[in-house]
C-alpha cells in the first residue's frame, strides 16, 4: 500500500508516528509544508520539514514540539550575548543548527531543497521520503494592525496573540511541485491529510499549482484528520486564525474547506452533535478519538483512517 501524507509539523509529526506503526515506513512519502520556511541566524530554517524528520527518526522533542530531544542551546545562548537581536525570539538546539546550517551551505552550492532534505532524513535514518512540496521559496504570510510579517514570526516572536486580517502564501504563483509529488499522489493508495492547521500548515502545500487538482481528481482516495476538538486547536492558533479569517473552526468549516480534495473527514468523536446539528453532506464523516496523547492513541487513529 503506497501512502501520501500531507504534512505540517506537531500535528503531522504525531499522526506519522503512530502511521509508520501500522505500515512500513518505506511505503510512507511525506509532502512537507515549506510556508514556515524561515532565515535566521544566516541559517535557512524549515521548521515543518524539520519535526517530521525528527519525529520519524524518535529523536523529537514532542514536549516542546519543535527540535531534539535533550539539546543545549549553547550556539543561540553566544549569539545572545554577542546582542544578536534574534537570538531573544528564536530558539535553536545545537544539533538542530547543525541541520539547518547544513542546509543552508548545500543550498548556496546549487543543491535542491528536496535533495537536501532527503540527505537530512537518511542521515536521521528515516525510512519513509520526505519530500518539500516545492523547491522554491513559498512564504506563509500574515497582515496584523500594523503590516505583513510571516507566519513564523508571528507564531514564534509574536506568540500567535494578535489578530489576522489577511493570509497570503508568498511565491504560489511561481512555484511548481517538487519531484516527486505529483507521481507520489497519483501513485498513491491513500492520501492522508495530517491533522495539521489548514491554513498556515496544508494551505500552502495546496496553493501550488497541480496539487491542488491531483488531490481532486483522487479525492475518494483523500482522507483527512480534523486538527481541532470541540472547536479548539489541541496546540497553537489554528482555531484563532480560522475564526479571524472567516472559516468557522469546526466540522463544518473544516468539511468546506476540504470537500473538494477529501472524500472523508474523520472528527472527533466528542463533535458528532456538531456534525449532526450542522448537516455536513460532503465529506463523509467519520469518528474517531482523535487525540493522540501519546504514540498507542496515534497508532489507533492512523489504524482507523487507513482502514475506513
Ligand atoms: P505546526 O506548524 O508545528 O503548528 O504544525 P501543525 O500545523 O501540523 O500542527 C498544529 C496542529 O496540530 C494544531 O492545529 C493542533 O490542533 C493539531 N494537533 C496537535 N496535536 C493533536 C492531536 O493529538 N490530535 C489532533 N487531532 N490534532 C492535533
Amino acid at each position: 500500500m503506497k501512502i501520501v501524507a500531507i504534512a505540517g509539523g506537531v500535528g503531522a509529526a504525531k499522526f506519522l508516528r503512530g502511521l509508520t506503526r501500522v505500515v512500513d515506513a518505506r511505503d510512507v512519502t511525506v509532502i512537507g509544508n515549506v510556508g514556515d520556511n524561515i532565515w535566521v541566524f544566516g541559517v535557512y530554517v524549515a521548521p515543518d520539514l524539520d519535526i517530521v524528520t525528527y519525529a520519524l527518526a524518535g529523536v523529537w522533542d514532542d514536549e516542546r514540539g519543535w527540535g531534539i530531544k535533550g539539546e543545549r542551546f549553547s550556539v543561540r545562548d553566544s549569539l545572545r550575548a554577542f546582542g544578536v537581536k534574534e537570538a531573544e525570539w528564536f530558539a535553536l538546539g545545537d544539533q538542530d543548527f547543525a541541520t539547518c546550517l547544513f542546509r543552508t551551505l548545500l543550498l548556496k552550492k546549487g543543491e535542491k531543497l528536496s535533495s537536501i532534505t532527503d540527505k537530512i532524513r537518511k542521515k536521521f535514518g528515516v525510512r519513509s521520503r520526505i519530500i518539500p512540496v516545492t523547491e522554491q521559496e513559498l512564504t506563509t504570510m500574515v497582515r496584523l494592525d500594523n503590516g505583513w510579517v510571516s507566519f513564523e514570526e508571528y507564531y514564534v516572536r509574536l506568540r500567535s496573540e494578535p489578530l489576522i486580517h489577511k493570509i497570503e502564501y508568498k511565491g504560489w504563483e511561481s512555484s511548481e511541485p517538487a519531484e516527486g509529488v505529483i507521481s507520489a499522489i497519483r501513485e498513491a493508495d491513500r492520501v492522508f491529510i495530517c491533522p495539521s492547521n489548514p491554513l498556515a500548515s496544508i494551505a500552502p502545500i495546496l496553493v501550488v499549482p497541480g496539487v491542488r487538482e491531483e488531490l481532486k481528481a483522487i479525492r475518494h482516495k483523500v482522507v483527512a484528520v480534523s486538527p481541532l476538538v470541540k472547536g479548539k486547536a489541541i496546540k497553537g492558533p489554528a482555531d484563532r486564525m480560522m475564526a479571524q479569517l472567516g472559516l468557522e473552526p469546526s466540522p463544518k468549516g473544516l468539511a468546506s474547506f476540504y470537500k473538494d480534495i477529501a472524500g472523508t473527514l474523520v472528527v472527533d468523536e466528542l463533535d458528532r452533535e456538531s456534525v449532526v446539528s450542522s448537516g455536513i453532506n460532503e465529506p463523509r464523516i467519520v469518528f474517531s478519538d482523535t487525540l493522540m496523547v501519546n504514540e498507542n492513541a496515534a497508532e489507533r487513529l492512523a489504524r482507523q483512517a487507513l482502514y475506513l
